[in-house]
């Protein structure tokens, strides 16, 4: 059974990213800074590099994913909640090559932005902490 709660949409920002900032770095103090706990995130542009991860079930840990070349972001989506009392950005970002390629996963530090164009959304609501969940080895929400 599904768990979730009613939000309310509060404020939404829209904007770009500085050129050589780490992008899952940014869209976090952006959110420190505006002391979002609740909301989502889009963006598009390109990286000039890439980290993302896959996460392995059995093993309950992160495989990494480097690339080192220029990428389009083709799609990032994310929301934003609380983790150890500060905003945490989870995000999925879709990233593709010049033939086409798509390649993505979990946005992890390390991904360098070339251009970036995101929009934040801040919701009012119950808060959504991250905690550990047992069965997934993931810190998900306690709501
Ligand atoms: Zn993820």
């Amino acid at each position: 059974m599904a768990i979730y709660n009613e939000i309310k949409r509060t404020k939404t920002f829209m904007g770009k990213l500085k050129f050589g900032g780490d992008l899952l770095e940014e869209l976090t103090s952006i959110c420190e800074e505006k002391d979002i706990c609740l909301g989502s995130t889009e963006a598009l542009g390109a990286v000039q590099k890439a980290r993302f991860g896959f996460y392995d079930q059995k093993a309950r840990k992160y495989d990494f994913i480097e690339i080192d070349k220029p990428l389009e972001i083709t799609k990032l989506i994310g929301n934003i909640s609380l983790r150890d009392g500060k905003p945490m950005v989870h995000a999925h970002i879709t990233l593709s090559d010049s033939q086409g390629n798509a390649f993505g996963g979990h946005l992890a530090p390390g991904t360098i932005v070339f251009a970036c164009e995101f929009i934040i959304n801040s919701y009012d609501g119950p808060d959504h902490i991250r905690d550990y969940d047992e069965q997934t080895g993931l810190p998900l929400w306690k709501i």
